[in-house]
């Protein structure tokens, strides 16, 4: 069996993709769940049914050019990390394939070995990292070598599909470095990577695009569930109270961390910024509502900025009452322990994930 690649062969690739994609989509967001925000088959879904519709509206006459406007459309509508990293996948093959009508299976090599090495560029990723390349280096790799054996496009697809397959697989044991995942540090052990999950999907989408027959058969979607965008928040979760000598680096902060929950559904937040006046300072005061607006019963995370705010949070600690509500500080920098704690808490993490999230994110190397 061959096949050629051309424009109708990238188009059964897109449409496909978007079918497995929307089919799995739910199964992709409860891997989300469990190690980041919730959101990555809902990012997907969304990305690549508006590319679909807007490329039916304007269609595309290259292979190169096909791919290049998919890419465009996910950067811009798939939202969260996935976004712009498939977006540069498809442009960048889209570029190197150029305006050829039909693409010759050693430039389909080409085109996917520099995509793979500009998501690795952009994420500073590499295999190993419980990311989205450790499915698809393998992939890439395998469809090159296969061709180099005197395979033909049909089997080296098969071949690079079966590879990105073992490739996420493999993550479970992984920790994870990069993206949100990293935040929780050992506790990401143990889990598929939602992003090396979605890109299996693909590259079996575009092993599939060699069928047309198969393309041409509907796929079972499975049941939606009553609330995808986001999952059903357990009752009571962790609470995060922001600590700082600024009532408007507080709020700041907490629209930040609201902002990078993506599932629309953050746990609760509360601020203790400034003193009561406005002015710079830590009030008591003001930290006891937090802990009470915070406070679903499932304890407190109190992420602090500097000097008095962790000494303010720690001698009401040391008060009854306060720390009878289960509150604990976290010893992590501000901004990214609030972000951590507040995202672990959302996706439904206890009072020990969240405090060792954000304590983790003390850790995270910038350089
Ligand atoms: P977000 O993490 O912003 O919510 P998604 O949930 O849509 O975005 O996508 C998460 C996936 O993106 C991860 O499972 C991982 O595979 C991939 N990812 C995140 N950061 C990186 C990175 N720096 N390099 C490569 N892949 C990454
Ligand atoms: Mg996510």
């Amino acid at each position: 069996m061959t096949v050629t690649l051309d424009l109708a062969f990238f188009r059964r690739f897109l449409d496909r993709a978007t079918r497995v994609i929307t089919a799995e989509s739910t199964r992709l967001t409860e891997l989300d769940a469990a190690i980041g925000d919730a959101d990555h088959g809902v990012n997907l879904k969304r990305g690549f049914t508006s590319a679909v519709q807007a490329l039916a509206a304007d269609p595309p006459d290259s292979p190169g050019a096909l791919l290049t406007a998919a890419g465009v459309h996910l950067t811009n509508t798939v939202g969260g990390a996935s976004g712009p990293l498939y977006g540069t996948v498809l442009r960048r093959m889209g570029k190197v394939l150029g305006e050829d009508p039909v693409v010759a299976p050693e430039a389909l090599a080409r085109a996917l070995a520099a995509a793979v090495a500009s998501v690795r560029r952009l994420g500073d990723s590499a295999p190993g990292d419980k990311t989205m390349v450790d499915a698809l280096q393998p992939a890439v790799d395998a469809y090159a070598e296969a061709l180099d054996r005197g395979a033909g496009p049909v089997a080296a697809l098969d071949a690079a599909a079966q590879a990105a397959r073992d490739g996420a697989e493999a993550t479970v044991p992984l920790q994870a470095r990069r993206g949100r995942a990293s935040y929780l540090g050992e506790r990401s052990i143990g889990h598929l990577d939602p992003g090396a999950a979605s890109s299996a999907l693909l590259l079996t989408a575009l092993y599939e695009a060699t069928d047309p027959e198969l393309c041409a058969a509907e796929i079972p979607t499975a049941a939606e569930p009553q609330q995808e965008h986001g999952q059903q928040p357990p009752a009571g979760r962790v609470g995060t109270v922001l600590v700082s000598h600024s009532r408007d680096v507080a709020a700041a902060t907490a629209a930040l961390a609201r902002a990078l929950v993506g599932t629309g559904d953050p746990a609760p937040v509360a601020t203790a910024g400034g003193l009561p006046d406005g002015s710079v300072g830590t009030s008591a005061e003001l930290v006891r509502q937090a802990v009470r607006t915070a406070d679903e019963g499932a304890g407190v995370v109190a992420v602090c900025d500097m000097g008095s705010a962790v000494l303010t949070v720690k001698a009401l600690l040391a008060e009854s009452g306060i720390s009878d509500a289960g509150v604990r500080i976290a010893d992590a920098p501000f901004v990214e322990g609030a972000v951590a704690a507040v995202v672990t808490a959302s996706a439904g993490g206890d009072l020990a994930a969240v405090l060792a999230a954000a304590d983790d994110a003390r850790t995270y190397r910038k350089i």
